[in-house]
């Protein structure tokens, strides 16, 4: 007998954003293929796409690993309005890349509508390099501070030992 043909499974579309060396390409292949990539090259956007169980049902995440280009308007409205959620990352041993969440934030959601409220978008601010406590330059505090203001999660997490990075993506979906 030919194989049924299953229904298509849902797919829901993630997008990273956050400025240049944060570690959105890191903590992506982390999620995907359990490695820790120390030189991925820092101009090229991708799309990953990966099976997982959600809830005890099979389902696609796709995720879009953005990469600078974002800096054409055009491009990078249409990146997120295509996107479901977002994980915005910054690197908590750069203080520049903690203010520029501001800047990604206001975007989508100028994107997604003015009347989109907060709390629709699934979205969740993420402190990478958390390996690099000795390096910190954004207290714990004031991350935690923004993200209750934005009415959104927190979490801190790893590229380079894996702490918390299948979490924020299973959080998010
Ligand atoms: P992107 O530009 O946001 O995609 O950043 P990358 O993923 O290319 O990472 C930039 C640099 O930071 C690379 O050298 C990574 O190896 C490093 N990096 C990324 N995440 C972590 C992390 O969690 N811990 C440490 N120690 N280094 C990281
Ligand atoms: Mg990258």
């Amino acid at each position: 007998m030919p194989p049924q043909n299953s229904p298509p499974k849902p797919l829901h579309k993630v997008i990273m954003v956050g400025s240049g060396g944060v570690g959105k390409s890191a903590l992506t292949l982390q999620f995907m293929y359990d490695e820790f990539v120390e030189d991925y090259e820092p101009t090229k956007a991708d799309s990953y796409r990966k099976n997982i169980i959600l809830g005890g049902q099979e389902c696609q995440i796709d995720i879009l690993d953005t990469a600078g280009q974002e800096d054409y308007a055009a491009i990078r409205d249409n990146y997120f309005r295509s996107g479901e959620g977002f994980l915005c990352v910054f690197s908590i041993t750069e203080r520049e890349s903690f203010e520029s969440t501001q800047d990604f934030r206001d975007q989508i959601l100028r994107v997604k509508g003015a009347d989109s409220a907060t709390d629709n978008i699934p979205f969740i601010l993420i402190g990478n390099k958390s390996d690099l406590q000795n390096r910190r330059q954004i207290p714990l505090e004031e991350c935690e501070r923004i993200a209750s203001e934005w009415r959104v999660p927190y979490i801190e997490t790893s590229a380079k030992t894996k702490d918390n990075v299948d979490k924020v993506f299973y959080d998010l979906l």
